[in-house]
């Protein structure tokens, strides 16, 4: 028997999934080494200098290690850092520091990395850019001088829970699923990349678990419950074991998405990386509800090549031969950093020149994407243009699409101007798909990537439901198709509400099809709608996600 008394820490769970874990803390970082400290007298100023060298090759070893079972960014970002660790002109001016001023080896590693860092910001634009992972070296060098543990995801002889202040998107693409069972972080908000990257990679997780860091010690056994955004800390034997009981069951898509009464919801598959499509078809989806394109070229200091695109579309188009797949066009800024198209002098790049807007600045790689999506041969790609807020950019990018020949072009309804404005947008517009995590952050007036308002990032708040029901009546009015492609439809209780407010698609991280499907599949067309009109009249969105939870019991049963 446990000598604890189960303890609940309460978060917004971003990644479904229920599993029982001992926790790791992500380890703390090497703290700044003291300015200035310098040699004990009778030190050997040699043997300090010569730790630099040895320190530098052992990081580099462990990076390029972590490289080789890494994929696609993770691998570039990690290959990137290993080869700055090994630089002999970072290693001989810290050992420099050491043999003329005495500086003992971490702070003489320090210094020497902020003098590179102050080097590279001057030169701005890329080199700027390689500040964070100078940084990043300067800790890993710093941790193994001072025996710290190096940064980065901790290890442990069997799988845990890891609980971490924070998580970047780059971190959580290296995680191992099979170590890693599930993460909890202190900060975040519901719809970063780093929630989607673990929908997306089926570990469960908790975000915003404010009082984690306090209540949770590592080696403590959680229960964490990624959909109800909860951690049970020293859960009780009896949880455990109904838990384990249930471990085994899965659930499977097979592939045709409706009610049930027979009412057809398609439900398709969100794309980032063109490796990932071939998986997404063989979990069953019907299709490409978002095919996420500047994933493939994140971080790249130039335009893509036509050639480059038509090769990665190809990949996508291929996994879905006669399938609908929607290609969307470039969506740089805020969240996305594409350096070749986003501006880094604005204020508030989350309202700047985003999305289509950066191609009033950059035509040319509009008109690229444009040629090699036409040539990419399919029998009809779908294209849709991200962050439309007027009816004059829709007939633009339908006009622009039309000059390539390419005629199912649609918009993203991500502003709320475009969903007050559905009806007249999609006059020209052939569909739309709705953004429910910029237009969750657009209504609410609530950046996406912050756990501090992440109560107000909610899609279940009934403002962005109601703009979801005008966005679908302005379809309905054109006779046109409106899926939804943001993380709300992944969600199956939500997924309900939003074919009951006349959503016609669903696109989602593979993982969550078959748990959509399952539940969509117990409902029939005229219950959705009920339970969307229930929704609508709650007042805050906690009211939204209990009211229709409990018409639901199935989700329990389920163990959504
Ligand atoms: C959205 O905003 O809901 C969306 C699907 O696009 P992204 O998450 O890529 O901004
Ligand atoms: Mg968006």
């Amino acid at each position: 028997m446990s000598s604890h008394t189960p303890t609940i820490v309460a978060g917004i769970g971003v990644s479904p999934g229920r599993v029982v874990a001992r926790c790791v803390l992500m380890p703390d970082q090497a703290p700044e080494p003291p300015s200035g400290r310098r040699l004990a007298p009778g030190e050997d100023v040699v043997v300090a200098a010569q730790r630099i060298h040895a320190a530098s090759q052992r990081v580099r070893e462990a990076l390029d290690l972590a490289a080789d079972t890494a994929t696609g960014t993770a691998q570039d970002l990690l290959r990137t850092t290993a080869a700055i660790a090994a630089d002999p002109s970072l290693v001989a001016d810290a050992e420099r520091r050491v043999t003329t001023d005495n500086l003992v080896a971490e702070r003489a590693v320090w210094d020497a990395a902020e003098a590179v860092s102050a080097q590279f910001t001057a030169l701005g634009g890329y080199f700027a850019e390689r500040a964070g992972d100078i940084a990043d070296v300067r800790d890993r060098l710093v941790a193994e001088l001072t025996g710290m543990p190096a940064p980065g995801i901790p290890t442990s002889t069997e799988p845990f829970v890891l609980v971490a202040s924070d998580l970047a998107p780059a971190l959580t693409a290296t995680l191992d699923p099979r170590n890693v069972l599930a993460f909890v972080t202190i900060a975040g908000g519901p719809t970063s990349h780093t929630a989607i990257l673990a929908r997306a990679r089926g570990i469960p997780a908790v975000v915003a678990a404010r009082d984690a860091g306090t209540a949770i010690r590592t080696g403590d056994l959680l229960l964490v419950d990624g959909a109800a955004g909860t951690v049970t800390v020293h859960p009780d034997e009896a949880e455990v074991a109904a838990l384990r009981g249930h471990a085994t069951r899965t659930r499977t898509f097979d592939g045709v998405g409706q009610a049930a009464d027979g009412h057809r919801v398609k439900l398709l598959a969100n794309v980032g990386d063109p490796h990932d499509a071939a998986a997404a078809a063989a979990s069953g989806a019907e299709g490409v509800g978002l095919l996420r394109t500047e994933f493939a070229f994140l971080d790249r200091t130039d335009a893509p090549s036509v050639e480059e695109q038509i090769a990665a579309y190809r990949l996508v188009l291929s996994a879905f031969p006669g399938r609908e797949v929607i290609i969307r066009t470039l969506d740089a800024g805020a969240d996305k950093p594409l350096p070749f198209l986003a501006s880094d002098d604005e204020a508030n790049p989350a309202l700047g020149v985003r999305g289509l807007r950066t191609a009033r600045l950059h035509p040319d790689v509009l008109d690229d994407q444009l040629t090699a999506i036409a040539a990419a041969e399919h029998a009809q790609p779908w294209v849709m243009a991200p962050m439309i807020s007027t009816v004059d950019e829709t007939e633009d990018f339908v006009a622009a699409c039309a000059r390539h020949g390419l005629d199912m072009a649609g918009v993203m309804v991500e502003v709320p101007s475009a969903a007050l404005l559905s009806g007249p947008i999609l006059a020209s517009a052939k569909f739309a798909s709705i953004g429910t995590n910029d237009l969750t952050q657009y209504t609410m007036a609530a950046g996406r990537l912050l756990g501090s308002v992440a109560e107000l990032s909610d899609p279940w708040q009934p403002a962005v439901l109601q703009l979801v029901a005008a966005t679908c009546a302005g379809g309905a009015q054109q006779d046109r198709p409106v899926g939804v492609c943001g993380e709300a439809a992944a969600d199956p209780a939500l997924a309900v509400v939003l074919v009951g407010l006349g959503a016609t698609s669903l696109s989602m991280a593979p993982r969550a099809l078959a748990g959509v499907a399952a539940v969509l599949a117990t409902v029939t067309f005229d219950e959705s709608r009920r339970l969307g009109r229930l929704a609508l009249a709650t007042h805050s969105a906690a009211a939204a996600r209990a009211t229709v939870r409990a018409e639901l019991p199935v989700l329990v049963e389920l163990g959504l």
